[in-house]
């Protein structure tokens, strides 16, 4: 069977009692082009219509039985034979037949005698014409089909914007009715910015004759708006077929998905990615008008405490109201006084964590970034209030101007960082700006990171001892020990050099747990030698103290090296004293059950709270030596000293002034029952064999010049 439809003949049916008559309209109809079947009356063509069907009648009127008009008249109720052409051939020539034969169905009409070429031409232009009704109205289903599956409203316009048709998409909201619309101009119907750029796309449309698209907005009688994208297309030459879409939805998703991409969640704020194409784009017109550009590295101090004592929630919720503060106060007129500086330019985003930025443009003056800078410390370090408690933050910025310290994002990003660090190191609550030097500073702290970590590595730190003395016979009460390097090429490097530096790394942790080690064993060893009287006191820095085994290690080092708990005093900062709801304390007191001392070193440069004091197992406080150099001079020194001395007296503590060179400072913290001193004047830091013979004699006698050594 042939599946191309094309190349199968079209099959006539010749329905006639006359066999001559069918005999010719057999032969003209083949020549034509037709397979031919041939039905001798009514009922034998309805028999017929099936096998195959065909694509023409040929009927003739009077026949025996069923007539030609009944013969049409059944064929069309059959619905697959509705359209099929049907050509009544007929003697009668009135007017009555003829209207018959087409009520009845038919398509065309043909009187006898019949002229047989017409007739031929007849047949096909019939067929043809049938053929072509029947894809007309298959297109018409399809259409409709297509409409119907459409979310999109339709309009038909003529080249003025006058509506001739209109199709209500399944998708959108019907703005107005349509029977409003017909015969109406559009410039009657929308608000005039929308009509304005619709009938522009129409002219243009028409002009051209290609699509055209504007996209527009509508208020909705509920009060809200909705999105619009019209495609227009040039329909003829003075017709336009629009296609309106409803993007309100799309709008939506759109504006969602730039918040997430430019806005961080946490605070709403502009975040980093927005933060570096907005200064790119400043850094950009800066360039363009010559103008400076500064840039505030802000970062909250001791964020990370407050996040670990206070918990998350209440972390974020400090960054919350931290960026609220700013937003607020920083769009306001009243902080900036440059008006210039209120509205466009300036630009505050959040980085991530506690880091924030602000981006002045158009600053000319030096001056103005750091009344900017100081006020915006002002503003955050007004109390927060979290809950119910009140917490005081402070903030350490760091300031990179364009162009002096960088002409991109990046550099200026990097230089404001590390001006920021400064500031922290600086004992931040301030800010800085950035300067050149900085930057070999952060180069050469680098590089003796890297050196730390290869000196832990090959032994070359060791330990000094510096003995601490009885106030009132010079007895050796206590002996502090002290790191020291030998670096293979810069020779010995102070502590003051590297402790801070191994603190912000975190190499104070191995670091702190080699000293405690080398400590303890070498507590064992003048143990061994009969010699140990006192306790040897380790340094213990605020980090390696946060370090989540330190307690652990401290346990183990005790026991694996079999010294007495009691024969060890850890010296910790003041800094700890600032927490006293933190788990730290109750390790300590675990620590201090099983015998272990603490001291409070370098007592009086902090801010600690001395109220808390007690609810720490504290036995000693040491008078830091700065107010031991002014003694006895300084009224202020002298003050502060016999207030802290009278002071651990209250509270049940001992004390030791540390630093104490010359025999006025002695005799002055003596009177001030001082109990304890450490210092040149006694003896400066040993090796543990020198540390031995003074041990063996038991006591020192300090000179009695000022050539303490
Ligand atoms: P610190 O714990 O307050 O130690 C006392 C410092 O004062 C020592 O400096 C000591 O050598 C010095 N000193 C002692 N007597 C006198 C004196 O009469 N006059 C003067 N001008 N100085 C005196 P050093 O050894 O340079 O240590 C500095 C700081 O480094 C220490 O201050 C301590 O905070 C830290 N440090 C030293 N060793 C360690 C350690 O093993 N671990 C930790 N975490 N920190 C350490
Ligand atoms: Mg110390
Ligand atoms: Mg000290």
């Amino acid at each position: 069977m042939l599946s191309n439809a094309e190349h199968v003949l079209p099959t006539a049916l010749i329905v006639d009692d006359d066999y001559v008559m069918r005999m010719l309209e057999r032969e003209t109809l083949a020549q034509f082009g037709f397979d031919v079947l041939e039905a001798a009356d009514g009922e034998q063509a309805l028999d017929m219509l099936d096998d195959p069907p065909p694509d023409l009648l040929l009927l003739d009127v009077e026949m025996p039985g069923i007539d030609g008009f009944e013969v049409c008249r059944r064929l069309r109720q059959r619905w697959d034979m509705a359209r099929v052409p049907v050509i009544v051939v007929t003697g009668m020539d009135d007017l009555a037949s003829i209207n018959r034969a087409y009520e009845s169905g038919a398509n065309d009409f043909v009187a006898k005698p019949i002229n047989w070429p017409i007739l031929g031409h007849r047949a096909r232009y019939v067929l043809r014409s049938a053929q072509a009704a029947r894809q007309l109205s298959e297109l018409k289903e399809k259409q409709a089909a297509i409409m119907r599956a459409i979310p999109d409203m339709i309009f038909v316009m003529d080249w003025q914007g006058t509506y001739l048709d209109y199709k209500q998409g399944y998708a959108t909201t019907a703005f107005v009715p349509a029977s409003e619309l017909l015969g109406k101009n559009m410039a009657a119907i929308l608000p005039a910015e929308v009509a304005k750029p619709i009938q522009q796309g129409i002219e243009l449309a028409l002009l051209r004759g290609h699509l055209q698209t504007v996209l527009y907005k509508l208020p909705m009688p509920d009060g809200s708006s909705h999105h619009y994208e019209a495609r227009i297309a040039p329909n003829g030459v003075d017709k336009v077929v629009i296609v309106v879409r409803d993007i309100t939805t799309q709008k939506l998703n759109e504006d969602k998905i730039r918040r997430l991409a430019y806005f961080d969640t946490l605070t709403g704020m502009p975040n980093r990615q927005s933060f570096l194409e907005r200064l790119d784009h400043e850094l950009a017109r800066a360039r363009r008008n010559h103008h400076q550009l500064a840039l505030l590295f802000l970062d909250l101090d001791g964020f990370k405490r407050i996040n670990d004592t206070l918990g998350h929630s209440a972390g974020d919720y400090l960054l919350q109201a931290v960026a609220e503060r700013m937003k607020e106060k920083l769009r306001a007129g009243d902080f900036v006084a440059r008006p210039a500086l209120d509205e466009s330019g300036l630009h505050v985003a959040r980085l991530g964590g506690d880091e924030f930025t602000v981006v002045l443009p158009d600053v000319d003056e030096t001056h103005t970034v750091s009344m900017v800078a100081t006020r915006l410390q002002a503003l955050l370090a007004q109390p927060f209030l979290i809950g119910t408690q009140e917490i005081v933050v402070t903030s350490s910025i760091g300031i990179a101007l364009f162009p002096a310290d960088g002409d991109d994002a990046a550099t200026l990003l990097k230089h404001a960082d590390t001006a920021m660090y400064h500031a922290k190191d600086q004992g931040r609550n301030n800010w800085q700006l950035y300067h050149q030097s900085l930057t070999t500073q952060t180069t050469a702290r680098m590089a003796l990171e890297t050196d730390i970590r290869k000196g832990l590595e090959q032994g070359e730190f060791h330990l000094l001892y510096q003995p601490q003395v009885s106030a009132a016979d010079g007895t050796i009460v206590g002996i502090e020990a002290l790191i020291r390097w030998q670096h293979p090429q810069h020779g010995m490097v102070s502590p003051a050099q590297f402790i801070p530096v191994a603190e912000e790394s975190g190499q104070i942790v191995p670091m702190g747990e080699w000293v405690l080690d080398t400590a303890c064993r070498q507590i064992m060893e003048w143990q061994l030698h009969g010699v140990l009287t006192a306790r040897v006191a380790v340094n213990v820095s605020a980090r390696q103290l946060r370090s989540p085994h330190f307690l652990d290690r401290v346990a183990a080092i005790i026991s694996e090296t079999g010294i007495r708990a009691e024969q060890l005093e850890l010296e910790l900062t003041e800094s700890i004293l600032m927490d006293p709801e933190s788990r730290q304390v109750q390790g300590l007191c675990r620590l201090r059950a099983l015998g272990v001392h603490f001291a409070i070193d370098d007592f009086g440069t902090g801010y600690s709270s001395l109220s808390y004091i007690k609810r720490f197992p504290i036995g000693m406080l040491k008078i830091d030596q700065s107010f031991v150099r002014g003694l006895p001079n300084s009224a202020n020194d002298t003050g502060i000293a016999t207030a802290i001395i009278a002071m651990a007296h209250n509270l049940g503590l001992e004390v030791i002034a540390e630093g104490v060179e010359t025999r006025q400072q002695f005799e002055f913290l003596q009177q001030a029952k001082c109990t304890k001193l450490q210092g040149y004047l006694f003896s400066r830091p040993l090796p543990p064999d020198e540390v031995e013979i003074l041990l063996r004699r038991g006591s020192i006698t300090p000179p009695s010049d000022h050539t303490a050594k």
